[in-house]
């Protein structure tokens, strides 16, 4: 379980600043919604945490390291995106594996990381399928399960259920909060629902134009007047 500083963060596309001066932490084991309105800056924070967004000043901390200073498959941190990027010509077993495979990790142990990636995320009767067989939230399942066989310490989600009707909405809230109970690392999702939010998460923060509004508990903000 790694926590995340975030220090003094601004990040500006040419002229235009998106944030401006952000300060967070994040406790280890955490699931921290990120809510605010399109446009805040969310996305933005969620890939300079994962390190694929330059910061402009400032610096992210995870696990005592700043986020630049490892290469991407050596943070420990993997993203799980609204559109699923599947790919398309592949079977949901090697859609999952095929990560591990170019890391060149053993075959017996992607086989292992798939089987129980799969048994987790009850896909194990669909590993033979290609996408286009699954439901939509099978495929977000397969998403999931891409990020999970790099048993990663920390997960980003960002707005991953945004595609899926109410009902399965809700079914996978469900999910994805048995898959931090289980797994115990740490989470943050990032949506524009406050329904998400105040289901979802342990911490809330509220961000509005790149700055942070209110953090909290979500009782505590819900019961602020
Ligand atoms: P959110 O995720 O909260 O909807 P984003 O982080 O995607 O917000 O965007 C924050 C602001 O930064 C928006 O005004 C957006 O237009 C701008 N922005 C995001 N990415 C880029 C980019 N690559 N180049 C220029 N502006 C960008
Ligand atoms: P090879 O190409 O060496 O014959 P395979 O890719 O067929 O190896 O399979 C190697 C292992 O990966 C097998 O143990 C199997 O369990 C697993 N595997 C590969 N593809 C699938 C798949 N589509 N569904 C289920 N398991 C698979």
């Amino acid at each position: 379980m790694f926590d995340i500083k975030i220090d003094n963060v601004t990040k500006s596309y040419g002229a235009t600043q998106v944030i401006p001066g952000l300060s967070l932490e994040l406790a280890a084991g955490s699931f921290t919604v990120l809510l605010g309105p399109s446009g805040c800056g969310k996305s933005t924070l969620l890939r300079m945490i994962a390190g694929l967004e330059e910061v402009t000043t400032g610096a992210i901390f995870i696990d005592g390291a700043d986020v630049t200073d490892n290469e991407p498959s050596e943070r420990g941190i993997a993203m799980v995106f609204q559109s699923y990027a599947l790919y398309p010509h592949m079977t949901v077993y090697n859609n999952m594996a095929y990560g591990l495979q170019i890391a060149r990790m053993p075959k017996a142990e992607i086989d292992e990381r798939v089987r129980k990636a799969a048994a987790i995320l009850q896909l194990t009767d669909y590993l033979k399928r290609k996408p286009a067989e699954l439901s939509g939230g099978q495929r977000q399942r397969v998403a999931i399960g891409r990020a999970i066989v790099r048993d990663p310490k920390v997960f980003l989600f960002d707005e991953p259920l945004s595609n899926l009707d109410a009902a399965l909405r809700n079914q996978m809230r469900i999910e994805l909060a048995q898959l931090h109970a289980r797994l115990g690392a740490t989470m943050i999702y990032v949506t524009h629902d406050q329904v998400e939010a105040m289901t979802m998460a342990d911490t809330i923060v509220v961000l509005n134009k790149g700055c942070v509004e209110q953090t909290g508990a979500p009782l505590d903000l819900y019961n602020k007047p």
